[in-house]
């Protein structure tokens, strides 16, 4: 078939997926009305498992096997995992089959999404799923409900249109993406097929991401002596003592901000030498104020972009706390104790030349009319796991606001266009 051919196959295609678009707004509804907190998978993967059968994808689910996963040097333990272990958490996978001689792609989305506290800022119910202005609101819409749901749509917009492809199209949701991804897409890798590239719809405005950040999480934990406060002198305050160690950490934070910079995570003129971050996310100390507290922990989350190894950021992050510590005589005496736990990352980088993230560039500018930006290096990407595998992948979808906030929603437009975007890119990635 002639590229003019392939062209022409494509706008009928979007034609259809957008004269169609009330099918695809309510898949994403039905998706995002399913709760899915992290762990919490099952639901949702039951629903997007009865979709991929009706088109007929042999869909089956996948049981992460964490005892086959530990050897992995990508391997952490998640925090969904410690709190739910892997039991009923599948993953799905189906697959298109093409015709032979084509190049395969998997598309891949997560459906867990983060808790949706405090419930008391949102205007709605974070379930409802509620079509207001354009928008899809609710928890988990943009990121990704709407993605997901524009990737089987798109390949339902092949199907119903009687489009053949050549190449295998592997279709996967995946669970703990939030968590880092280690039973999803890391697992994935582990028993699926390796396919010749990767498309996932993450809510991105439709720019193109092609890198993630190294994350990790560590916990640091001062130890101090008990006693009433109203002798407090005859103990030592746990929480007072994280105070230096605090402020040793947001040091190294804003040094490191000083320091490093990556151009693809400062594409927008307000990430502007905010490539790398350290936030102290959690302090805990004590039970009540008439108690001088014996210990106190604090737990923190550093990003970081490509460039530097986990090792080389662990040690950072342990020398700053060492040295706070010497110069304090109780610290010194009762070092603070650093465990890294949960999220455990390394950063990633796809040169945008590589063809296939230029395939993906041209028919968001076909499709979008606008060149889209490269992005990405800021936060964790599980497409990580694809690229560390030898797969050309990036990330590119609808445009959502307040993820991981109150009042989550997602632009049904932009939902639409990504589908498009999806549709043509097996089109011409594939063959046809
Ligand atoms: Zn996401």
């Amino acid at each position: 078939m002639t590229k003019e051919q392939r062209e022409s196959t494509a706008i009928s295609i979007a034609n259809w997926i957008s004269e169609n678009q009330v099918t695809l707004v309510n898949l994403t509804q039905d998706l995002v009305r399913i709760p899915s907190i992290s762990g919490e998978e099952y639901e949702v993967q039951k629903r997007v498992h009865k979709e991929l059968g009706r088109m007929d994808l042999n869909p089956e689910m996948f049981n992460p096997d964490d005892k086959k996963l530990r050897s992995h040097k990508d391997f952490f333990e998640t925090t969904s995992f410690i709190k739910y272990g892997y039991e009923d958490r599948p993953n799905v996978g189906g697959i298109l089959k093409g015709t032979g001689d084509g190049r395969s792609i998997c598309l891949s989305g997560h459906v867990d999404v983060v808790s949706p506290e405090p419930l008391n800022k949102w205007t709605r119910n974070p379930w409802s799923g509620d079509v207001v202005d354009g928008n899809i609101h609710g928890r988990g819409a943009g990121d990704m409900k709407a993605g997901v749901a524009a990737m089987i749509f798109a390949v339902r917009a092949l199907q119903e249109n009687d489009i053949s492809l050549k190449g295998d199209v592997q279709i996967e949701t995946t669970i703990e993406e939030e968590d880092g991804g280690v039973g999803g897409v890391l697992y994935m890798r582990t028993i699926r097929p390796k396919t010749d590239a990767a498309f996932v719809p993450e809510p991105t405005n439709l720019e193109i991401t092609v890198a993630s950040a190294g994350v990790m999480y560590f916990r640091v934990t001062t130890l101090g002596v008990p006693a009433h406060a109203a002798t407090a002198h005859f103990g030592v305050n746990a929480a007072q003592k994280m105070i230096p160690i605090m402020e040793a950490i947001q040091k190294l934070h804003e040094m490191r901000q000083a320091t490093i910079s990556y151009s693809f995570a400062e594409s927008d003129p307000k990430m502007k030498g905010k490539a790398t971050t350290i936030n102290i996310g959690v302090i805990r100390a004590g039970d009540w104020p008439s108690t001088v507290p014996g210990s106190c922990s604090i737990e923190c989350r550093i990003g970081f972009p490509p460039g530097e190894s986990r090792e080389e950021v662990m040690l950072q992050v342990e020398n700053a706390v060492r040295n706070a510590a010497e110069a304090d005589e109780w610290l010194r005496e009762n070092p603070p104790i650093v465990d890294w736990f949960g999220w455990k990352a390394r950063p990633h980088e796809l040169d945008p030349n590589n063809e296939f993230v230029q395939l993906v560039k041209q028919n968001v500018k076909d499709i979008a009319g606008r060149e889209p930006m490269f992005v990405g290096g800021s936060a964790g990407l599980d497409t990580r796991f694809f690229v560390h595998n030898g797969v050309p992948a990036m990330t590119c979808g609808p445009l959502a606001e307040r993820i991981h906030s109150f009042d989550e929603v997602v632009d049904i437009q932009t939902i639409v266009m990504t589908s498009q975007v999806i549709a043509k890119t097996l089109i011409n990635w594939c063959g046809i």
